[in-house]
């Protein structure tokens, strides 16, 4: 196996990718180079440290010779680290481009300098776009329709540039909403957890007609894994197939959890910038051997129910300066209803 370098891997899902490498006895390092910005925190990464195998180096992925230095330590590269928040991008657009750009550059030409064996670029369904209908598979046209998804779409482009020019042995993964314990709570369900877990109200826009996919992050990392040892230099694989959702759907479960009804719920008009609908199909990465094994209802209770352990995790997250725009609801919860990340 190889000695892999994770960026972002004090995130949502990269803490739980790393956790994931490090139950393998065949991985002999884990390096983890994140910028900690506000999403990022060395507490998700938690008993992993105690692991000799996992380093943390405190940097950005924009940071040339740092990146240089790391990978010339490193066989394979997962690559994390975004600006991920749909909504924060409507309002700080230049970071995501930074970043997800020009940061994803900076790790490309690094490990095409120092033949790096497998690198995956980790990217998202929003890069199709809303449909009305029908399901985008990895040769459906990019049609991003926010900033972020902007910013991931022009990142898997540079990324896969480099496959073709440069002969990078690089896979991309696109997957469908995520979740699971340690999401930032800025993110639709540990958003809507903890205000309902707090007595506080949620917001829902339009009719709540907004549908996602629903991936537990152990399922998206289990396929992650899946691409970076099986997956075929210069290939996308759609990572999905978890559960399709409206958000007004995915409001009543939540509130069925925190033991709250829809008087904690007001409901708001819609916004333009709120796509509709994502849906991909996925039987690139079934090939592979992937199937989605948490099932929606038990992998939500058990989020919600680490969200009500660890309210000592969240609490300080949910103020500002970490959640600056979120303590306003209708501010901070335009699109929430449909969006993840
Ligand atoms: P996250 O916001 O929880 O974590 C991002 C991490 O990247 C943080 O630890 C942050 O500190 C780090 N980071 C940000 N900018 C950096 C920089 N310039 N240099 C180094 N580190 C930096 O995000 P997440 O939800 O874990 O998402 C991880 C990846 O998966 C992202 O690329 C995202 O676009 C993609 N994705 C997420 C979802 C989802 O539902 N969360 C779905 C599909 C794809």
């Amino acid at each position: 196996m190889y000695k892999v370098l994770v960026t972002g891997g004090a995130g949502f899902i990269g803490s739980h990718f790393v956790k994931r490498l490090l139950r393998r006895d065949d991985v002999p390092r884990v390096t983890v180079l994140d910028a900690l910005t506000y999403a990022g925190h060395t507490a998700n990464l938690g008993e992993a440290f105690l692991d000799p195998r996992l380093t943390f180096v405190h940097g950005n992925i924009l940071d040339a010779p740092l990146v240089d230095e790391l990978m010339a330590r490193h066989t394979a590269v997962v690559h994390f680290a975004a600006e991920s928040h749909v909504d924060r991008s409507l309002t700080t657009a230049n970071a995501f481009f930074a970043t997800n750009v020009l940061g994803t550059r900076t790790l490309a030409a690094s490990a095409g300098r120092h033949g790096i064996a497998k690198f995956v670029h980790v990217s998202t369904d929003e890069v199709y776009g809303s449909l009305a209908e029908g399901s985008a598979d990895e040769d459906a046209p990019l049609r991003p329709g926010v900033p972020y998804a902007a910013s991931k779409a022009a990142g898997d482009l540079v990324a896969l540039s480099h496959f073709r020019t440069y002969g990078l042995p690089l896979c991309v993964t696109r997957s469908s909403n995520n979740y699971g314990p340690r999401q930032f709570p800025e993110k639709v369900i540990p958003f809507f957890t903890t205000r309902l877990l707090q007595g506080e109200k949620v917001t829902l826009h339009g009719k709540g007609q907004h549908v996602r996919n629903w991936l537990h992050v152990e399922d998206n990392c289990a396929g992650i894994e899946l691409v970076l040892c099986d997956g075929k230099p210069g290939e996308i694989y759609n990572l999905g197939g978890g559960t399709d959702l409206t958000s007004r759907d995915l409001t009543a479960k939540i509130l069925a959890l925190c033991g709250k009804d829809w008087d904690s719920v007001t409901c708001i008009p819609d916004r333009k910038a709120n796509d509709l609908r994502y849906s991909m199909l996925c039987d690139k990465i079934a090939a592979l051997g992937f199937r989605p094994t948490r099932d929606l209802d038990a992998g939500l209770a058990e989020t919600v129910d680490w969200y009500r352990r660890n309210s000592d995790r969240w609490a300080p997250l949910v103020r500002a300066p970490y959640a600056a725009h979120a303590t306003d609801p209708t501010a901070s919860f335009a699109g929430e209803g449909a969006r993840a990340h």
